[in-house]
């Protein structure tokens, strides 16, 4: 017979058992909550069965008997379910590995993770078999999403460039094996920058997605479209010809951006695009090098006709290449101010004095050779380097006409082209102002040569830069009248003081009684107005003649002096002072 104390003993030892077994079992079950595991545990001894973790929150489901688990077939994937209810019978032979299936539950879509083992004696009689499911729905979710960004564009929804050429590498070695080619196409969207900038960046961004949206309809098991770059697509064809061909896609294309792209403000958006075509195996070996030449051949149509489709060839590679050693010796020519300017006279038609000079950049190579602004202009414009190349040139003008007026008591107009790229510069006017007050110079002493084509875009902008200029006093020449923008009706907006006649309208004048008959009433009007003209590239005795005749105010031309270095146009200053 035990004693009391010793029942007490015994007692007060299962009671701190059982409390520390209850103490387990709760930080058990915390933990799975937690871990958002849930088990199913089959004795198959005793046919006792356990359910631990919480099954209902994570299928919506309670399970407490082995009879609730037919339930769960409610909630799995049609296709998913006579394989999970395989796994959750109690036959101890259907396990499982760690599979991942999709559950559809009514408060949406789940993943679960499931893993089914039997434990056996050492006879191999199954004792227990558990089952773990386990929750991974936030996981997968992060994944696919990681997945996406990796290779989707998540504005249009097409692949993005690294699937792209991923792809383009599997097809052009199935290309290489099958000996068949392979087309690719870049799309670029024209002047994207002007229409992102006025519509601004929302409706820009719309702009781009439905573009891209309509794009990705042509995506099937032979073409492939993905997204490059902002307002660049790009579109492989495997094998074309039999029913797919790049020509076909993108006259399609093209009908389509007859019509406007509408946007939710209701904004209609007209686009246009380039297209440049390279193809495997003809144009380079390899996917990377096909997708490179396509880019080299928009970038070479840019400056040609828009709506031809352009194919990759070699001399593109050529001129690309040349463009870009230009634009690095760019570089270095700004870095070390490889400048001058030259100097062309124009005179006074009537009085055959001198009326001043127009200043016209050089670049000067190492070898001393000039290249000819119209060969770097345009380059420096695009890379943003006509910025500190303009800023040099009004630097270096203004102060050799200072210099000009101290020696010899010049008392001339320096003329001065302006980049559409440096008048748009928001400080362009007010940086010019004060550096002329600096240089205490006579604004009236000073004009400033602009082209109709700065009036493209932000007219009202430019209209007013050019007024602040012209109330400080500065001479405005309009450049280049007569060839492309062309149109009097600006000449009302722009408070201009000269008018530059181009040369394309002298060579003529002559020759063809229209171009004589339009420059004498443009010169009259002009006059009327109150406006100077200058007539540019006179080369001719009989075009200065007729000039003359009709009134024109000044002309500049080989005929009378051709761009000189400053010590030649200094002789020249010199004798009109005389
Ligand atoms: P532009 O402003 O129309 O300058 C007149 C161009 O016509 C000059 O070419 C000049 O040499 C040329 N020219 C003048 N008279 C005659 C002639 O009788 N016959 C022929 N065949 N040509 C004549 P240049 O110096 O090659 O300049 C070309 C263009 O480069 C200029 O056209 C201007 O748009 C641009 N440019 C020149 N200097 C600068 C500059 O400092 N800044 C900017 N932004 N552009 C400049
Ligand atoms: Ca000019
Ligand atoms: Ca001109």
């Amino acid at each position: 017979m035990q004693d009391n104390a010793s029942l007490v003993y015994q007692f007060d030892l299962l009671k701190e058992e059982n409390r520390q077994l209850s103490l387990d079992k709760h930080i058990f079950d915390k933990f799975l909550d937690v871990s958002g595991n849930a088990y199913f545990c089959y004795g198959f001894e005793n046919g006792n069965f356990h359910c631990v973790g919480n099954f209902a929150g994570m299928l919506g489901v309670d399970v407490n008997t082995i009879d609730d688990i037919a339930l769960i077939r409610d909630v799995i994937k049609a296709e998913e379910a006579d394989t999970v209810m395989d796994i959750l019978s109690t036959d101890p032979e259907k396990n499982a590995d760690i599979i991942t299936k999709e559950f559809a539950l009514k408060t949406g879509r789940k993943w679960i993770e499931i893993n089914a083992f039997t434990i056996r004696d050492d006879e191999g009689f199954p004792v227990e078999k558990y089952v773990c499911f386990r929750n991974i729905t936030r996981l997968k979710v992060q994944k696919d999403e990681l997945t996406y960004l990796a290779y989707y564009d998540n504005q249009t929804g097409l692949i993005n460039r690294n699937f792209f050429i991923e792809q383009l590498n599997d097809r052009v070695e199935k290309a290489r094996e099958e000996h068949v080619p392979m087309h690719v196409a870049l799309v670029d969207i024209d002047s994207f920058k002007r229409i992102n900038d006025s519509l601004g960046l929302v409706y820009g961004d719309e702009l781009i997605m439905l573009f891209g949206q309509y794009l990705s309809s042509f995506n099937n098991e032979r073409i492939t479209v993905g997204r490059f770059g902002t307002d660049v697509f790009v579109i492989s064809v495997y094998d074309p010809g039999k029913d797919a061909s790049i020509e076909a896609v993108v006259e399609k294309i093209r009908e389509r951006l007859k019509k406007p792209f509408i946007l939710s403000n209701k904004d209609e958006i007209y686009l246009s695009v380039t297209v440049g075509v390279a193809v495997f195996p003809d144009s380079a070996d390899t996917g990377l090098g096909v997708l490179q030449n396509a880019e080299i051949c928009v970038y070479a149509a840019k400056d040609s006709d828009r709506e031809k489709i352009h194919y990759f060839d070699t001399t593109m590679m050529k001129k690309f290449l040349e463009s870009f050693e230009v634009e690095k010796r760019l570089q270095d020519a700004i870095l070390m101010q490889n400048f001058v300017l030259f100097y062309q006279p124009q005179y006074n038609v009537s009085t055959g004095q001198l009326r001043g000079c127009e200043a016209l950049i050089r670049w000067k190579e190492h070898d001393g050779s000039y290249i000819p602004p119209m060969k770097f202009i345009p380059l420096a414009e695009k890379s943003g380097g006509i910025i500190p190349i303009g800023q040099w040139v009004i630097r270096t003008a203004v102060s050799k006409l200072e210099e000009w007026r101290q020696k010899y008591n010049f008392n001339g107009i320096m003329s001065i082209n302006i980049s559409a790229i440096q008048l748009k510069k928001d400080s362009f006017v007010d940086d010019l102002i004060m550096f002329l007050r600096s240089a205490k110079i006579d604004p009236e002493n000073i004009e400033i040569e602009i082209t109709e084509s700065v009036l493209i875009e932000k007219t009202s902008e430019i209209i007013e830069k050019v007024s602040r200029m012209r109330q400080f006093g500065l001479k405005i020449a309009l450049d280049d009248f007569g060839t492309g923008f062309s149109s009097l009706s600006y000449l009302r907006s722009l408070p201009i003081s000269t008018l530059k006649i181009d040369k394309s309208f002298i060579d003529t004048v002559i020759s063809d009684d229209t171009t004589g008959i339009i420059t004498e009433s443009v010169v009259n009007m002009v006059r009327r107005l109150g406006l100077e003209t200058i007539a540019e590239g006179v080369e001719e005795e009989g075009q200065m003649d007729f000039l003359k005749k009709i009134n024109c105010d000044n002309i500049q031309g080989y005929l009378l002096g051709k761009p000189m270095t400053e010590k030649d146009f200094e002789k020249i200053v010199l004798e009109a002072a005389i």
